[in-house]
């Protein structure tokens, strides 16, 4: 294949195994395709829980879901992107489905083929190992731990060269789905009250953007005290620490009866079964966390129904990427959505010691420098 270029890339060989660096091949950009050359790409919790099979995505495979680069060639269909350009990837749409016509490509039709399939539309992969072997690849539609990655069109979103690349990958990701999540999915309004179960990247994103919308009640919830008292840095009005306070009579007290907007970031159906219980009347509960399929949580039905409560399950913050990243980037730019508090920069080749510091907590945002 014409373009097919050696590339370096972090490979999951098998469940809960480390990431190993290795060579590669990929091919070039057909069709509606973009060829990225890698600045840097964030390490979210989900391409942990890929790693360790929560989600079924083939193994070996290259993850990676939150990259940022330049444009390095198009293929043949590709209309308004060019070599140069940067680009930040998201996730994966197919374009025509109702859901994507909607405005909603975050549930389209195909959403896990695409984005957990481990091949393209046809059942192919694009990266060879130095063996010559087929490594599964197209996650996110772009496997982004790597020195190069295809995308499509429609998921590389081209922001603004007067940004710093290298910080802008997780708006891909984890920094979209919770600022989306508040701003377009439960749309928290002025004046009201909100609680963020859970203050990693994305539970914490959803605190600044409950600033930005002019929420006056912002509450975290964590058991890990340095991100308590960042999310107080972030906009945070209130924290409570959930190993050492009961959650649901604190945002109970704090709100005055309970919380308008909620959203649940932890993965752990306890927290979403107390969250529900703190809900103030129509208060509306959004779920992003992701625990094991088949897991189940348990709430009082009377509970929801009385108060004309509400849960809604929230992909990817519910938005249009071409619009509202770019929208993201600007709110940065203007000191009002500083989501650089959250990273840490690592090299490519420290991607294991990036993941320990995640799921340990110490670090938020790890970010992989690749170029
Ligand atoms: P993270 O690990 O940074 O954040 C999770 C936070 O929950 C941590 O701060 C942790 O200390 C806290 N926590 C754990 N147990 C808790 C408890 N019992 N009570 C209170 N807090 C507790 O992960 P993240 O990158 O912020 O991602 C959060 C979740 O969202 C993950 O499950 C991830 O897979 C998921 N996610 C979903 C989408 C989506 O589109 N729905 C997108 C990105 C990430
Ligand atoms: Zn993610």
């Amino acid at each position: 294949n014409s373009g097919s270029r050696d590339i370096t890339a972090a490979v999951v060989r098998g469940k809960e195994q480390p990431f190993v660096i290795e060579q590669a091949r990929l091919r070039g950009p057909q069709d509606d395709e973009v060829l990225v050359k890698i600045v840097a790409t964030g390490l979210c919790h989900t391409d942990l829980i890929v790693r360790d099979q929560y989600y079924p995505v083939p193994l070996p495979a290259v993850l990676g879901h939150e990259g940022a680069g330049i444009v390095e060639a198009v293929g043949s269909n590709v209309r308004e992107l060019k070599a140069g350009d940067h680009v930040v990837l998201t996730y994966g749409q197919c374009g025509h489905c109702n859901p994507c016509r909607g405005g909603h490509g975050a549930y389209c039709r195909d959403f896990f083929a695409l984005n957990f399939g481990g091949v393209d539309g046809h059942g192919h992969t694009a990266i060879t190992d130095a063996q010559g072997q087929p490594l599964h690849d197209h996650f996110f539609a772009q496997s982004s731990f790597a020195t190069f990655a295809l995308a499509r069109e429609i998921n590389a979103i081209k922001v603004p060269e007067d940004a710093p690349l290298e910080l802008l990958g997780p708006l891909g990701c984890g920094i979209q789905t919770g600022a989306g999540a508040v701003l377009n999915s439960l749309q928290v309004r002025s004046g009201s009250s909100f609680a963020s179960y859970g203050a990693g990247a994305v539970g914490l994103s959803a605190v600044m953007a409950a600033k930005v919308a002019g929420a006056t009640t912002i509450i975290a919830i964590d058991v890990v005290p340095s991100r308590l008292q960042l999310a107080m840095e972030l906009g945070a009005t209130h924290v409570v620490n959930s190993r050492e306070t009961d959650v649901i009579e604190a945002v109970r007290a704090i709100t005055g009866g309970g919380a308008d907007f909620a959203l649940e970031s932890t993965g752990r159906p306890e927290v979403l079964s107390a969250g529900i219980e703190a809900l103030g009347g129509l208060g509306m509960m959004g779920v992003v966390g992701a625990p094991k399929l088949g897991t189940t949580a348990s709430f009082d039905v009377n509970n929801l129904l009385l108060g004309g409560r509400s849960i809604r399950g929230i992909v990817e913050g519910d938005s249009v990427p071409q619009v509202f990243i770019p929208q993201l980037v600007t709110l940065y730019q203007q000191g009002r959505f500083p989501f650089d508090r959250l990273v840490k920069f690592y090299p490519l080749e420290q991607i294991n010691q990036a993941a320990e510091d995640s799921t340990r907590g110490i670090t938020l945002k790890p970010i992989l420098r690749i170029a």
